[in-house]
């Protein structure tokens, strides 16, 4: 009963971000290619397409292919279609449709980047005291520095189980109605591993204001919109500026009751039947984690090139937009040949 929300949590939905956010990612393209062409070898990866951060999203993909994740951002035509899949839109339609089961959505009119930020910062400050409470929270922003990078995410839900642990659950929904591969399963806990590590780090209080400023370059002294001050004071929040507001939400969530995560669960749901296939508690090893992410970010930082898959893993290019014009492919496939010509002329 979507009109009479269980929980009557909060969300903010920001109708003005997605639009601005297209807008930062084709002229940050268009520069990145120019730029590319002028200084290809100065520039480190996280310079050359322009990023702020990194999203867990993109390291997801990243850890599923490095070269496919680059090629995203080489040719986001294809990556668009790709998102506008059926598959895609009933995931996202079957996420909306689980948050609007304890939240509502309020849009607010946004006029700069700090007001975009001020955003989910606004929710999670409306969402910690349900948490300290024991309710359930969906949609949860999480943001920290990583091996020197800002990385962001969103946690699909928080709650606690019968033992009264906190519990990141990630909603999955697939099209084939059973559990995934072992490849996809590793990524998946890959990424709520991330969401432990950066959520952790919230409530230890590792995250610094100067942290968020500097690495996404926003102004402390940028003055919220009226409206979103507004939405802030009809949650108890007296705010007039961007500093203040993240000055209340970094001491408001290091000085909050709430615990560190004890357990990672993966959710997967069949879209078809709309019912579940199963669930699954994720691994958390983390100085294992922590070497995987150093692996990835490592790229972005410029201390490598970009990988594309390991020969064992050749099944996933079968399936891959990019799989017609990759380099690593067709490298790969000639080492092949010659390693195959060599062994015949030795026989
Ligand atoms: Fe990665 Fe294979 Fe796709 Fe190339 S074709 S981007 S190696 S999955």
């Amino acid at each position: 009963d979507f009109d009479s929300p269980s929980v009557s949590t909060l969300s903010v939905y920001n109708h003005n971000e997605e639009a601005l956010g297209q807008e930062t990612v084709k002229t940050d393209y268009a520069r990145g290619l120019k730029r590319k062409s002028l200084h290809e070898n100065s520039f480190s990866p996280m310079q050359r397409f322009f990023k702020r951060h990194l999203s867990v999203t993109l390291l997801c993909d990243q850890s599923w292919c490095e070269m496919k994740t680059v090629y995203s951002l080489l040719k986001p035509h294809l990556k668009r279609k790709d998102l506008q899949c059926t598959e895609v839109q009933r995931g996202k339609e079957i996420h909306l449709l689980r948050e609007l089961e304890i939240q509502d959505t309020v849009p607010i009119d946004i006029r700069t980047r700090e007001d975009a930020e001020a955003i989910k910062l606004l929710n999670m400050l409306h969402m910690i005291p349900l948490l300290e409470a024991g309710e359930r929270v969906r949609e949860f922003p999480v943001f920290g520095v990583q091996e020197g990078v800002f990385v962001m995410g969103v946690i699909d839900e928080l709650m606690y189980n019968q033992k009264g642990e906190l519990v990141v659950n990630e909603l999955k929904t697939r099209k084939c109605n059973s559990m995934p591969s072992s490849a996809q399963d590793k990524v998946n806990c890959f990424q709520v591993g991330l969401y432990k590590l950066l959520f952790d780090g919230l409530v230890r209080g590792e995250v610094k204001k100067d942290h968020v400023l500097n690495h996404l370059k926003l102004r402390s002294a940028q003055v919220l919109g009226a409206r979103v001050q507004a939405h802030a004071k009809s949650i108890g929040v007296q705010v007039t500026t961007f500093e203040e507001l993240l000055d209340a939400l970094l001491i408001t969530v290091s000085c909050s009751d709430l615990p560190c995560v004890d357990m990672l669960q993966l959710e997967y749901y069949h879209q078809g039947s709309s019912g579940p296939i199963g669930n699954r508690v994720a691994p958390f090893d983390e100085a294992q984690l922590r070497a995987e992410l150093q692996g990835y970010l490592a790229y972005w930082t410029g201390q490598r090139e970009p990988k594309g898959v390991d020969i064992e893993e050749a099944w996933k290019c079968r399936s891959c937009l990019y799989e017609q014009t990759c380099d690593w492919r067709k490298n790969r496939s000639q080492v092949s040949d010659q390693q195959a010509a060599h062994a015949s002329s030795c026989s």
